[in-house]
């Protein structure tokens, strides 16, 4: 078969380099423009490994944070350092094995946890699941991943339960840095790299070799 003669994306220009994303031959204007935006591009896409160096010298910190009303002390993260941290590595785990999940699915789980633990505080107990199918997805892992962790913990004896003030501020710290990590695309999972690459051992597999099927 002859190479292709113009980009896969635009049918204008001259392809310039493989897509991992389209599986096919684009230009570099298209891999630019159309990254995380139409295409879903792979984690291990040298392009995109080159964007997110680029990304993070440029990326202005975003106007409105997460829950400003939300006070964290200075020193909530250093005393709950182990809850965030399970919190991230359950999400690695669970976008591992649900790899459509981009940032926006998590950043609208977390809004909905809060409010849900929120409600929770004030003595109701009503579900703010997000509206969005994947979203919900991730609200549902997470809420019963922390529901699992304070079983436990009744369980052993150890304690009375968390605290909804801990885990609102652990949800919330967290929302702030997905909020700072997405590169605003519609499809970034820039939050979800920057997670894998700070808890790696979480489940992280390879994604599977793209075959290239000869006449395909
Ligand atoms: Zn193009």
């Amino acid at each position: 078969m002859p190479a292709a003669v113009l980009c896969a994306i635009c049918h204008k220009r001259k392809p310039k380099r493989y897509c991992l994303g389209v599986r096919a031959d684009i230009c570099a204007i298209c891999c630019g423009t159309e990254r995380e935006v139409t295409v879903d591009c792979p984690f291990d896409c040298i392009y995109l490994r080159e964007s997110r160096r680029y990304d993070r010298k440029r990326t202005q910190p975003p106007a409105g944070m997460p829950f400003p009303e939300v006070e964290l002390g200075d020193r909530f993260v250093e005393e709950h350092e182990a809850l965030i941290g399970r919190i991230g590595y359950e999400l690695v785990r669970y976008t591992v094995e649900n790899p459509k999940i981009i940032d926006k699915d998590i950043e609208a789980a977390f809004a909905g946890l809060v409010r849900t633990y929120q409600t929770l505080s004030s003595g109701i107990y009503y579900e703010s699941a997000p509206d969005e199918a994947s979203a919900v997805g991730v609200f549902r892992a997470i809420k019963s991943f922390l529901d699992d962790i304070e079983k436990k913990a009744r369980e052993q004896g150890l304690v009375a339960g968390m605290k909804e003030s801990d885990i609102i501020g652990s949800l919330v710290f967290l929302a702030r840095i997905a909020a700072v990590h997405d590169n605003g695309r519609p499809r970034s999972r820039a939050f979800i790299d920057f997670l894998r690459q700070t808890f790696p051992g979480a489940g992280v597999k390879k994604e599977e070799p793209r075959l290239i099927i000869p006449g395909a």
